[in-house]
């Protein structure tokens, strides 16, 4: 498949490697173009503008920070270079964006399906993201060779907007469940207890949760560098969850008070450090 990628961020270059290494042929535009050399290497064509990109393609990957890199770069292609393109957007944002970005896309004669990932790089690595898609089904369908290649199990949740609120749905649960157990953990070392204990502890009943353990070395260490997921991106997903959720009526004040923390985390330079900083947010009491 002739496939663009626009973003070679953390994620990016991960599903880039991954779909060079499955034998597709791929033009990357990055903002900042030193972070597609890598790719280049591997054997990527790489653009100096994402119109460039997009006019080389069949596909077209969005692998961007947020609504508003997407519609930067949008902003960059002229709209007759859409006509029949197939963009397939992948980052967290929220669901009226993707409306937003679908409408615009759809006015320039383009097709739009948005299909945010649950998974980091060793998941975007190896082809094991999951796949929450909305769209129509002629233009999902269209887009399912290469959701397969990406993804081992796509899933079409149903129209724009859908997908991005089942992405949102589980990110709000990523800052519930690390939040919380950072709390618990520095709690139980504030008190001198061994932590294999309470990990033993933790293990053997049903709070139990594997990201826990994957996150559970960082935070004793308080090592938070090489970053999978940065905190700035958890902190994003936060704030939007938030806004989405209280225009549809719902209480969302546990979900502020993990915001501020998250806003406090930020506040101590930890933002493009991996999430599991968190803990250096309940740790450093503001
Ligand atoms: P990242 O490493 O911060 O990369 C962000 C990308 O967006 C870079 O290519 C950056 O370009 C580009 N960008 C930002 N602002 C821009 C602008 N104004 N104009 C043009 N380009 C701009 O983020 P990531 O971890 O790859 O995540 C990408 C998306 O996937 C985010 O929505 C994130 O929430 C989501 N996601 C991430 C993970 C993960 O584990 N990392 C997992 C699931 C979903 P530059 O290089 O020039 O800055």
């Amino acid at each position: 498949m002739n496939i663009a990628l626009i973003g070679a961020g953390l994620m990016g270059q991960a599903l880039g490697q991954h779909l060079l290494t499955q034998g597709q042929q791929l033009t990357v535009f990055n903002r900042s173009p030193e972070k597609s050399e890598q790719l280049q290497a591997l054997g990527a064509s790489i653009s100096l503008s994402a119109q460039d990109a997009l006019e080389k393609s069949e596909y077209c990957l969005l692998m961007l920070s947020d609504a508003d890199a997407i519609n930067t770069v949008l902003d960059s292609i002229s709209p007759d270079v859409f006509k029949d393109k197939l963009i397939i957007q992948m980052g967290t944002i929220a669901p009226e964006e993707s409306r937003d970005i679908a409408k615009r896309i759809e006015l320039y004669h383009g097709r739009y399906i948005e299909c945010p990932v649950l998974g980091s790089l060793p998941e975007a690595r190896t082809g094991t993201l999951i796949l929450m898609s909305g769209g129509s089904d002629n233009d999902y369908k269209a887009a399912l060779p290469l959701l397969n290649i990406i993804g081992s199990n796509p899933k079409h949740i149903g129209e724009i907007g859908q997908g991005a609120t089942v992405k949102l749905a589980m990110n709000q649960l990523i800052a519930g469940l690390t939040s919380s157990f950072a709390l618990s953990l520095a709690l139980v070392e504030k008190e001198g207890i061994e932590i294999e204990q309470f990990m033993s502890i933790v293990r053997e009943s049903a709070l139990y949760a594997p990201t826990f353990d994957k996150k559970l070395q960082r935070m004793v260490d308080q090592d938070f560098s090489n970053p999978n997921f940065p905190t700035k991106h958890l902190a994003k997903d936060v704030r939007l969850f938030t806004e989405v959720a209280s225009r549809l009526g719902l209480e969302t004040c546990a979900l502020e008070g993990i915001g501020q923390l998250l806003a406090n985390t930020l506040d101590q330079g930890l933002a493009d450090t991996d999430y599991s900083a968190v803990y250096a947010g309940v740790t450093k009491k503001q």
